[in-house]
């Protein structure tokens, strides 16, 4: 992948770069993810947040996550994409990987709740870090798995 990376709302009112390479690029296949993309999952890459460089003024809507923590999303006001998911504790933005300008470099190597995974959804199996739920401590997790090959 090359640095920077950009990536924005579908209309164009958020725009960003991204200056460092992500910690980790996973999935997330909880409910909710189903329904805020109405897809199958949502795939998020993990970006410490002052790599993280937004243009425009997002719409923060405050939601709690499966795992009970507060999360902010950030949505375009205008066309309602959803860039980017911060908790106020995070040290990370959690960028919606599907907004990037170019997404072919895109490896997901973590999955998270797979027990609400859609049956026909295959995951690779080679280095990928298969959760259940995810792991209480998100931080904890990406330092355990963040020196092994992806
Ligand atoms: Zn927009
Ligand atoms: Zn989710």
């Amino acid at each position: 992948m090359r640095l920077p990376q950009t990536g924005g709302c579908q209309c164009g009112k958020l725009r960003y770069e991204i200056t460092q390479a992500p910690h980790m690029i996973c999935t997330c296949h909880c409910t909710k993810c189903q329904r805020f993309t109405g897809s199958a999952f949502s795939i998020a890459m993990l970006v410490d947040a002052p790599a993280f460089h937004l243009t425009g003024e997002p719409r923060a809507l405050l939601n709690t996550a499966d795992s009970g923590r507060s999360v902010s999303r950030w949505v375009c006001p205008e066309c309602a994409s959803w860039i980017c998911s911060a908790a106020s504790t995070s040290p990370f933005r959690t960028v919606r990987a599907g907004t990037l300008d170019d997404t072919s470099w895109l490896r997901p190597t973590a999955h998270f709740w797979t027990r609400s995974k859609q049956p026909w959804v295959v995951l690779p199996n080679e280095q990928s870090h298969v959760c259940e739920t995810q792991p209480d401590d998100l931080l904890a997790f990406f330092n355990s798995v963040r020196h092994l090959p992806v």
